[in-house]
């Protein structure tokens, strides 16, 4: 049997499960909808606290390596565990004059 529970705030309004920005990433959160005030879950800070500790992995500098006419950067091992994994395409974007985006394609 599924049993839902209602999250109330403290204002009286409901939260619901909305993307929110957290430091730099977008993850789950429980919203309330009359004040906007934000919380999670037990499992969404589960999630939260993986997705930092990864981050912690991306933060490390790395230098770009030539490799025949090409250049490559070598990524953690640890991000195969997060789909990062060899023959997977990703893209790229640029953000700005030093800053580009990259993303697994699904
Ligand atoms: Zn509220």
């Amino acid at each position: 049997m599924v049993v839902s529970r209602k999250l109330i705030c403290e204002c009286g309004g409901v939260y619901k499960e909305k993307k929110v920005d957290f430091e730099g990433f977008e993850v789950p959160a429980m919203v309330c909808f009359g004040c906007d005030n934000e919380t999670f879950t037990i499992a969404q800070s589960k999630k939260v606290f993986q997705l930092m500790n990864t981050h912690k992995l991306f933060e490390r500098r790395r230098k770009i390596i030539k490799v025949g006419s090409s250049i490559a950067i070598t990524l953690p091992k640890v991000l195969q565990q997060h789909g990062w994994k060899p023959g997977t395409p990703v893209q790229w974007t640029r953000v700005s004059n030093k800053k580009w985006n990259l993303e697994l394609v699904d």
